[in-house]
């Protein structure tokens, strides 16, 4: 799971890696995103986050390095709070990584400064949750200097952060040597990738709940792609918008004309746009709800669509048949409901299936993929829900332009 630099995007990656720097023996401030999922006793129930970051910080463990980590965990709102404390994940990244990790009260102050100055090369530490401090979400410059006091040199490693302007992502760049490190890198090769330069015949797969959060993505995506499916809660838009009723199926009114707007613009690029041809339709999305399948043309009143049936799975499963690459950004429907979950899962299986370079990525797709059990079979899986959507809507993340230039 080392650095991947198998994806064609040159001319786009003129950022220095922590490869470039050289940080034997040297104190390296490590941002990582352990933004990690937790239950109600504020167990973590998902720990890929850390996993991913492993090749980073196992490289500078190599390197002879001091290893100062750091994360935000939730929202805390700027004020020290138990509930999204990272000592967890300090004890799940011992095990994880089978060394001892000192977990630090605070992220910054003189205990902190102490506790740095003892480190010998190959020690970890954890800092505390940087947004316990409100100057880091507001990218404060003084924050940012006490951040960058602690070390010599700076990685990036936390692409689910790197599309904010906070002080342990921007603000810190200015006062030191800061780099990408190697889970940074790989999701902007992939994600840009696919991108600028996708290996065609290209099937672009959006789903979840709104139109308005995706519509950014097809646009960006127009000239590369060969075929896009729509399923999940925002087929319904455009569905209604080609004049289909859609009972009390998700809407967003205001996004008709747009909708129509950006199906007629994809089709005349001679681009094929699939929507679900039957679906799966409840009164509530209660798991013990009374459902019923119909076809688009069909759905009656009083009756919401929960999940795509099984002509539409046919479908677009046939569709990514020839596919050369594949992007899934967004589940067929509510698949956190057992009931209404098929849909979602037969997607998954097809795109695992697929002979292409198959790249899922943000919001829940990943937890659909890993739910369905095809996660293995994935060619990336990104760990930024935000982060990678606004790549793929094509917008400079700040985290990736704050870094020193080769
Ligand atoms: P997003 O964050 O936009 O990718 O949306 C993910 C959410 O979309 C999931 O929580 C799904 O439950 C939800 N979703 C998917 N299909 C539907 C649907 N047909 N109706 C309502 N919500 C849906």
């Amino acid at each position: 799971m080392e650095e991947s630099h198998s994806l064609p995007i040159k001319g786009v990656w003129n950022k220095l890696s922590i490869k470039d720097l050289d940080i034997r023996g040297k104190r390296v401030f490590v941002r990582v995103d352990f933004n990690l999922p937790l239950d109600e006793n504020l167990n973590i129930t998902d720990d890929r986050r850390i996993r991913s970051a492993l090749p980073t910080i196992n490289y500078a463990i190599d390197e002879g390095s001091k290893v100062i980590l750091s994360s935000h965990l939730g929202r805390p709102k700027g004020k020290p709070d138990k509930r999204y404390s990272l000592a967890s994940v300090a004890r799940r990244l011992q095990r994880l990584i089978k060394k001892e990790v000192l977990f630090l009260p605070d992220c910054v102050g003189p205990k902190v400064d102490e506790a740095v100055s003892k480190m010998a090369p190959g020690d970890i530490i954890l800092l505390e949750n940087l947004r316990f401090h409100n100057e880091e979400e507001k990218n404060d410059e003084a924050f940012s200097k006490s951040l960058a006091g602690l070390a010599d040199v700076y990685v990036n490693d936390a692409f689910g952060a790197a599309h904010r302007s906070h002080a342990s992502i921007v603000g810190i760049t200015k006062f030191l040597p800061s780099a990408a490190g190697f889970l940074l890198q790989k999701e902007i090769e992939y994600l840009q990738g696919v991108v600028n330069n996708p290996v065609r015949p290209f099937v672009a797969i959006l789903g979840g709940a709104k139109v308005s959060g995706k519509i950014d993505v097809i646009k960006n995506l127009e000239d590369k792609v060969d075929k896009v499916i729509v399923g999940g809660g925002m087929a319904y838009t455009f569905l209604k918008a080609e004049g289909y009723n859609v009972g009390d199926s998700l809407v967003e009114e205001d996004m008709l004309g747009l909708a129509n707007e950006i199906r007629e613009g994809v089709v005349a690029k001679g681009i094929k746009f699939y929507l679900p041809v039957d679906c799966v339709i409840a009164q509530s999305i209660e798991p013990a709800a009374e459902t019923k399948l119909v076809t688009s043309q069909e759905m009656p009143n009083g009756w919401k669509a929960v999940d795509i049936g099984p002509a539409s799975v046919k479908l677009f499963s046939e569709a990514l048949e020839s596919a050369k690459t594949i992007l899934w950004n967004g589940p067929m429907g509510v698949f956190e409901v057992d009931a209404f979950s098929r849909g979602t899962f037969a997607i998954a299986h097809s795109v695992a299936d697929a002979y292409a370079l198959t790249i899922v990525g943000g919001g829940d797709t990943d937890l659909a993929v890993s739910r369905a059990g095809v996660s293995e079979s994935i060619s990336f899986i990104s760990t930024g829900g935000g982060a990678a959507l606004e790549l793929l809507e094509g917008k400079d993340l700040p985290g990736l332009v704050a870094l020193t230039n080769k």
